[in-house]
């Protein structure tokens, strides 16, 4: 019996559209489509493929608005949010197939040894709804022009928009070369247990211990870009409303929904008064609304899932003794109110796990050691911020994150690699390192 999957606005509960659920018999049929595509698609030349790859994209243009307007009523993102990320991913797509055709050069040694970078064959692609369009891409782009074939699992949250996207480019790329499945967590699993060679993951902790277990029978490759629990230490000597305004607007990006999202605030108590209240100050100006609502800057959750949870955490950190200093208004199911909390002890899931709510959590330290020594007492190591002076970056470099900024959002410039630490991941994806991780490495005598 067929499946199917329907999608609905977060915020009305409207329908958007359905899809057919990919069932097992579906999937090892794509993968074995996958495999016979691989035989053209690895002979052509890296630039060869990224020219297509780029063209691919490039045809995206003109359904700009429309893939935002589709992104923005399935996922609940503000308008011009959705704009930029479809903008990111149609503009951005020449550049990093560049970049992928350049880290996949072969390397000389000596006088007979070559190191090539050959293709892997086929790549899962498992991607979650946060920035359904961006996160797809940024793993699509480098296993096509490294020469592998993809099939592709969007978060079921999204399945429209992804589908729009994939029937799109495939109006440029041979046939068999993208190709998407449709599901939930179990299609996931069945992808991640059919004949594919490399896992290209972006999304939770919890999921990627999974897949990691299940990939294990035939050692499957794996990049997995996994959850945060980002801290952000303010110093006596920070900007405090520069570290103010970038507390909130770090917090509820996305509508806090963003892997980098500030999770966690550690402020020196020389300045906490005042930071707080320049954080009560700056979060009061977020209203909540819908993404066609132009005041608005937090959306709904994705669901009521989501809102359960991020309410779940704030009643936690009450009822261990945080303070609420905004916020705490009762809204329907899955919007939430911009809420600041103070007081945040280690006790609580708000600082010990990921909430992705608008949410900022900010606890006080008399002692920087106390701040770096919280700030590291996580399993997760995406993100990390410190805001001061100049001893701020003998801070930062203590911090356990496999991006950490001073006075600024993470994440490098350019072709930087986006990449946890810990149990944030391993593999990533962007740089030459990244690109290279999907292919496989041949050392090659002539
Ligand atoms: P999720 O792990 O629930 O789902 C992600 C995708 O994996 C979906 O397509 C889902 O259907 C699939 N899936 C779920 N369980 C699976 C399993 N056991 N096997 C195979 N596939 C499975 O995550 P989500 O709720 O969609 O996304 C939010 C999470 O993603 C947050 O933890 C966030 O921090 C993280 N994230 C990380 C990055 C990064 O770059 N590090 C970027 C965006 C989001």
């Amino acid at each position: 019996m067929t499946k199917k999957l329907i999608s609905k606005n977060p915020s009305n509960g409207d329908y958007i559209g359905e899809v057919t659920v990919t069932s097992h018999a579906q999937l090892t049929s794509m993968v074995k489509t996958a495999k016979a595509s691989f035989n053209d698609w690895r002979v052509m030349s890296t630039w060869e493929r990224a020219k297509i790859v780029t063209q691919a994209f490039e045809s995206l243009a003109p359904m700009q608005r429309d893939l935002a307007k589709l992104l923005s009523m399935e996922m609940g993102k503000t308008a011009g949010r959705s704009m930029g990320e479809v903008s990111g991913v149609i503009h951005s797509a020449e550049y990093f197939a560049h970049n992928v055709a350049n880290a996949l050069k072969t390397e000389k040694i000596g006088m007979k040894t070559q190191i090539q970078h050959r293709p892997l064959g086929v790549v899962a692609v498992i991607s979650p709804w946060n920035y359904p369009l961006a996160m797809a891409a940024n793993l699509i782009v480098p296993a096509l022009v490294a020469g592998n074939t993809v099939v592709f699992k969007p978060s079921e949250e999204t399945p429209i928009v992804a589908n729009e996207m994939v029937a799109a480019l495939n109006e440029f790329l041979p046939q068999g070369v993208l190709q998407i499945a449709h599901g939930g967590r179990e299609v996931g699993q069945n992808l991640v247990e059919a004949d594919v060679n490399l896992i290209a993951f972006t999304g939770s902790q919890q999921a990627g211990r999974d897949i990691m277990k299940r990939a294990s029978g035939t050692l499957k490759r794996l990049i997995m870009e996994l959850g945060g629990n980002d801290p952000m230490i303010v110093m006596a000597s920070a900007d405090i409303d520069a570290a103010a305004q970038f507390a909130v607007a770090s917090s509820f990006e996305n509508s806090g929904q963003m892997c980098v999202s500030t999770e966690r605030v550690y402020v020196d108590e020389a300045v906490a008064d005042e930071f707080e209240a320049r954080v009560v100050a700056y979060a009061r100006q977020y209203h909540v609304g819908t993404w066609d609502d132009r005041a608005a800057a937090i959306g709904p959750l994705i669901n009521d899932a989501q809102y359960q949870k991020v309410n779940a955490h704030i009643v936690d950190a009450l009822t261990k003794g945080a303070t609420l200093a905004l916020g705490g208004e009762p809204l329907k199911s899955p919007f939430v109110p911009a809420t600041v909390l103070t007081n945040m002890t280690p006790a609580m899931l708000m600082e010990s796990e990921e909430t992705f709510g608008p949410v900022v959590a900010i606890a006080r330290f008399s002692d920087i050691e106390d701040a770096i020594r919280r700030s590291n007492d996580s399993d997760f190591g995406l993100g990390a911020v410190v805001f001061g002076a100049k001893e701020a970056h003998d801070v930062a470099d203590q911090l356990e994150a496999g991006m950490v900024s001073v006075n600024q959002s993470v994440g490098g410039e350019g072709d930087s690699p986006w990449v946890g630490a810990k149990q944030s991941g391993f593999g990533f994806r962007g740089s030459v390192q990244g690109h290279q991780q999907f292919t496989q490495v041949r050392v090659f005598n002539k």
